[in-house]
């Protein structure tokens, strides 16, 4: 299915929000804070394919589909939709992506309009983008089988405009006429009748296989002629009448408002109104989400029949797994505006290599009793803000895989919990004054009054950490909590940093190909070689 040029070609795409940037922030003189919603995102989705784009809540997975679809303004970057980038098209060019590119929202209460019929929802971007369209250039032909009449006999003409219901192959749009005669022709046209359009004359039956009119005549032969012969406005509810029964609603649905349907029937509808205008890319944001667990795999399975029946590509938006394993054929991991995983499924979901990819996997719940009780390396801290990512790899403040200096010795458990503490110390996120019980010990101009730092230094570690640390490492953590007696945090901060410096939170790890696996890159420091005297080798435990 897949061709060597993808259909969606991501390149470093960024999509920043502003904060304080209206006049009046101007004016006040606040410097405008960059929130960085996509930043620096690159994938392909080749034709054919479904993309799985998985994270947390709020790691920018719908503002990417968003700015790829160009409902929001890119920041930086580009995308490319069948060679072309989308940024730059205009008029006629645009319109055809809004048409080819569409998408089906998360939530099916709110995305469609309480006030419109299943059939004005369906059929609006019929009416938006003029449908149903034909193209001059296109040349229309009949295609004639006979069942009792010679060949020779019969003619066959196509309306220039067939095309509107016929979709051209190597620009011909071919209608399928069949011509019987038959002694009892009037019961024949009967039966036929039943799937096709067919007409009858003197004994001739013709029957088109196509959504068509037929018009039989005999004279010397027997011409044949087919056409489009329904008002736009038929044309357009019989669209939707297929699209319906094809999403499995029944068409007499069709002058029935969104509060008579259910969640699920919802979702059927927001889908064939996505594929009203005959799209080749869908955006699947979230389609199930917001669905009770009962109808989600028919939902599903609805998407991945509808695919395969319309050579449609699918780019599926899920923060669920489950969803992503059941639908998609490769993955990528968004992490804090940043792709860090990506990947074939299989490889994602049996050797996921990125820690936090891990920690996803680690968090699905097990069926079988067996696994329940396993081993789970679970995230710390919360997620940081897209308006002050951390340096270096956005992850390290949560990674349960975060890399000591080169040359230390000390348990990965350890120096996470002090890599916690260095981030508490650095955010100034420790209520100095409480230490103790009960408020033990007093601040005078900043500084632990009556000589008591050894006993407020005891009782900070106490608070601030739930291990016995290697004496080593429990003289730094003394040094440095030494520093927040006086109030000097920076001093602190200093003292840690010097010692616990991680290459974790100097470099951004990139996207990279390791271990000859070509197609599935993690942007992680335990894959990259390139890092000097850090593990990054081939031949590094990441267990
Ligand atoms: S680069 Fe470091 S912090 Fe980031 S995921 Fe890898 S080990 Fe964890």
């Amino acid at each position: 299915m897949s061709t060597d040029e993808p259909l969606v070609r991501v390149d470093d795409l960024q999509k920043y929000f502003w904060e304080n940037d209206s006049l009046l922030d101007r004016l006040l003189g606040d410097e405008p804070v960059a929130v960085r919603a996509v930043d620096g995102v690159s994938f392909d989705i080749h034709e054919g394919e479904t993309l799985g784009l998985v994270g947390e809540s709020g790691c920018g997975k719908s503002t990417t589909g968003e700015t790829l679809l160009r409902l929001q303004d890119r920041s930086d970057g580009d995308v490319e939709f069948d060679g072309r980038s989308v940024y730059d098209l205009e008029g006629a060019a645009l319109n055809d992506f809004r048409r080819e590119a569409q998408v089906v929202f998360q939530d099916p209460f709110s995305s469609l309009d309480p006030r419109m019929t299943i059939g004005e929802i369906v059929t609006q971007p019929l009416e938006i983008h003029d449908w149903p369209w034909t193209d001059p250039g296109v040349e229309t032909r009949v295609e004639v089988r006979t069942d009792g009449i010679s060949d020779d006999i019969v003619t066959a003409t196509a309306a220039d405009d067939i095309d509107k219901l016929v979709t051209p192959t190597d620009g011909v749009a071919t209608a399928h006429v069949t011509v019987r005669a038959d002694a009892d022709v009037e019961r024949l046209a009967e039966d036929v009748a039943a799937d096709h359009t067919v007409d009858v004359a003197d004994g001739v039956v013709a029957e088109v296989e196509e959504d068509l009119t037929v018009e039989v005549t005999r004279d010397q032969g027997i011409t044949v002629h087919v056409s489009v012969d329904r008002s736009t406005g038929e044309l357009r509810r019989n669209h939707a009448t297929g699209l319906l029964d094809r999403v499995g609603l029944s068409v007499d649905q069709l002058d029935r408002y969104p509060h008579e349907f259910s969640g699920g029937q919802r979702q059927r509808i927001g889908i064939a109104r996505a594929l009203a205008l005959e799209p080749e890319f869908l955006v699947l944001d979230e389609p199930t989400s917001a669905l009770d667990v009962s109808v989600q795999a028919q939902v599903l399975n609805l998407l991945d029949d509808l695919q395969e029946e319309f050579d449609l590509t699918y780019l599926l938006i899920s923060h669920d797994l489950s969803v992503i394993r059941h639908i998609c054929d490769r993955v990528a991991v968004m992490y804090l505006g940043e792709i860090v995983e990506i990947g074939p499924v299989e490889a994602i979901f049996e050797e996921p290599k990125h820690p936090y990819t891990r920690a996803l996997l680690e968090s699905v719940p097990r069926a079988s009793t067996a696994e329940q009780d396993r081993d789970i390396e679970t995230l710390s801290g919360d997620v940081p803000s897209p308006r002050d990512p951390p340096s270096g790899c956005r992850f390290r403040t949560r990674c349960p895989k975060v890399i000591p200096p080169a040359d230390m010795n000390i348990d990965q458990d350890v120096f996470r919990d002090l890599m916690d503490l260095r981030e508490r110390v650095e955010g100034r996120d420790v209520s100095l004054e409480t230490v103790g019980d009960g408020g033990e010990f007093e601040f005078e101009d900043g500084q632990v009054s009556g000589g008591d730092v050894d006993a407020f230094v005891a009782a900070l570690k106490d608070r601030l950490l739930d291990r016995k640390l290697p004496a080593e490492h429990d003289a730094v953590v003394e040094e440095a909590l030494a520093h927040l007696a006086e109030s000097d945090w920076d001093g602190a901060a200093q003292r840690l940093r010097e010692t616990y410096e991680s290459v974790c939170e100097r470099e951004n790890p990139p996207l990279a190909v390791s271990h000859a696996d070509s197609d599935h890159p993690a942007a992680c420091h335990l894959y990259d070689a390139s890092v000097p005297g850090e593990p990054g080798s081939d031949d590094y435990q990441t267990d």
